[in-house]
C-alpha cells in the first residue's frame, strides 16, 4: 500500500468504528428507567372532531376513556386536512416548518404532486427519533397516502394498498377493495379493526419498546359521506373502533405490564355541509378557466398566472360560500402557517355549511366536510391512557403539534 493509501483506509477503518460506537451507544442514552422500552402507541382517528367524543353513547370505549381523566381538545392545523395533519402531530412542527403545506403543492415541472413520501417532510419526525433510540416502529394506516408520507424506513408500513407478507401471516388481508361499496359503513369498520389488529400483533411480535403509528381512516371516510357525528353511521364507525381499541388496549397490557401509553387524537375534524361551491365556474367566470388549482373540502388553493391574481381574488371574494380569501402577500399567511413556498399564493376558505367540490351533484353522497378554522374542522380530541399516561403531562398541550413532545416524554427520548 502508498501511503496515501494507508491514509485513507486508516480514514475508513476510524469511521466504521465511531459509527459502531456510537450505535452502541443509543440504547444506553435513550431516556429514564429501562432506557426507551415504554411501548407507544398513537392512534389518529381520521376526521374525528373533539365535539364527536362527547357525542357518543356512554358506553362507547373512546368516551370512556375521556371520561376516565387524561383527555383534553387540542387544535390541529390549517388546512385542516389529512397530510397536514399527520405531518404536524408527527414533527412537532407547522407546516410552514415541516414542509407538509395541504393536500398537493405545485413541482417544479408546474404539475401538482401529492404529500406521498417522507422526502418531502423537511423535519425530524418522532418514528425516525424513535427509531434511532432504540424503539421497533411501525407505520400501519387504512389510507395509503399516510402510509407512503409516514411509513419510509419503519420496520413495518403496512396499508390496504401495501400488504407484507409477515401482515397476511399474522393477521390476513384487509376486506377486500371490490366489497367496499356492498355496505360502506361495515366495510370501513372492517378496514379500522384490520388495523388495529395488525397493530397489536405488531406490539406482540416487537415485545416491549415500540412505537406503533395507527391511522383508522373510517370516521373520516364516514363522515364525509353521512356527517359527523351525531350522524348514526359515523357514531356507530367510531363505537365499532372504540371496541378494536380496548382489545388492543388489553394486549399492550400483557405485552409491556405497566409500561405503556395509548394516545388517541385526529388529524382534523370534519362539519356538516349542505353547499357546494364550484370553483370551475367561478374561474371560468374570472377569465381564469385554464389557472392551476386544488380542492380540500373547505380549502381551494389557487396557482394563478400574475396577469390573472387579482381576477382570481376578486372572484373568489365575491363568491357565495367563500369566508376569506388569503393572497401572496397577505399578514393572514403567518397566522394561518402559511408562509412555506409550497403553499399556494391564493388560498379561499369556505364558509360553514359550504364545501368546494367539482360537480353539485357530488353533494348527493358528501355531507361532511373539512380544512377550514372553524372550531369543527381544528378542534380535535386529545386522550391519554395507560399506566404511563401521567408522565405525558397533557396539560400542556394546545396544539397537535404539541403532542410530538409528549410522545417523546412517553418514549423516554425527549432530549
Ligand atoms: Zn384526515
Amino acid at each position: 500500500m502508498t501511503p496515501e493509501k494507508i491514509r485513507r483506509a486508516s480514514i475508513v477503518i476510524l469511521a466504521l468504528l465511531v459509527c459502531a460506537l456510537a450505535a452502541a451507544a443509543v440504547p444506553a442514552a435513550a431516556g429514564p428507567g429501562q432506557g426507551g422500552r415504554t411501548t407507544v402507541v398513537l392512534v389518529v382517528l381520521d376526521g374525528c372532531p373533539a365535539r364527536s367524543v362527547d357525542a357518543l353513547p356512554p358506553e362507547a370505549y373512546i368516551r370512556q376513556l375521556a371520561a376516565e381523566g387524561c383527555f383534553r381538545p387540542v387544535r390541529t392545523v390549517f388546512p385542516s386536512s389529512t397530510a397536514a395533519g399527520h405531518a404536524a402531530l408527527l414533527t412537532g412542527r407547522w407546516p410552514d416548518e415541516n414542509g407538509v403545506t395541504g393536500k398537493e403543492f405545485m413541482r417544479e415541472d408546474g404539475t401538482l404532486g401529492a404529500f406521498n413520501s417522507s422526502r418531502l417532510i423537511e423535519a425530524p419526525t418522532l418514528i425516525e427519533r424513535a427509531a434511532m433510540a432504540g424503539s421497533r416502529t411501525a407505520v400501519i394506516s387504512g389510507k395509503n397516502g399516510v402510509r407512503s408520507l409516514l411509513g419510509e424506513g419503519v420496520d413495518l408500513a403496512a396499508s390496504p394498498g401495501q400488504v407484507p407478507q409477515w401482515v397476511l401471516e399474522k393477521v390476513g388481508p384487509p376486506p377486500a377493495e371490490s366489497a367496499q361499496y356492498d355496505d360502506f359503513c361495515a366495510w370501513y369498520e372492517g378496514l379500522d379493526r384490520w388495523v388495529i389488529d395488525v397493530a397489536s400483533a405488531f406490539v406482540k411480535d416487537a415485545g416491549p419498546g415500540a412505537l406503533v403509528v395507527a391511522n383508522l381512516a373510517g370516521p373520516d371516510k364516514v363522515g364525509h359521506r353521512f356527517g359527523p357525528v351525531p350522524a348514526p353511521e359515523t357514531t356507530h364507525c367510531l363505537v365499532s373502533a372504540g371496541k378494536a381499541l380496548e382489545a388492543l388496549a388489553a394486549v399492550l397490557e400483557g405485552v409491556a405490564g405497566d409500561d405503556w401509553a395509548m394516545v388517541v387524537t385526529a388529524d382534523h375534524g370534519m362539519t356538516l355541509v349542505t353547499r357546494a361551491i364550484l370553483p370551475g365556474e367561478i374561474l371560468e367566470a374570472a377569465g381564469a378557466g385554464d389557472c392551476v388549482f386544488s380542492l380540500d373540502g373547505g380549502v381551494m388553493c389557487v396557482w394563478p398566472t400574475a396577469d390573472r391574481l387579482d381576477a382570481v381574488m376578486t372572484a373568489l371574494r365575491n363568491a357565495e360560500g367563500v369566508a376569506e380569501v388569503i393572497g401572496p402577500g397577505d399578514a393572514a399567511r403567518v397566522r394561518v402557517h402559511a408562509t412555506h413556498r409550497r403553499s399556494a399564493p391564493v388560498i379561499a376558505i369556505a364558509s360553514a355549511g359550504y364545501m368546494f367540490i367539482e360537480s353539485a351533484a357530488f353533494m348527493d353522497y358528501t355531507k361532511g366536510s373539512h380544512g377550514t378554522l372553524l372550531d369543527s374542522d381544528v378542534v380535535v380530541p386529545l386522550i391519554v391512557c395507560g399506566p404511563r399516561a401521567a408522565r405525558a403531562d397533557i396539560a400542556t398541550a394546545r396544539y397537535t403539534v404539541d403532542i410530538a413532545g409528549m410522545l417523546a416524554r412517553l418514549l423516554g427520548i425527549e432530549k
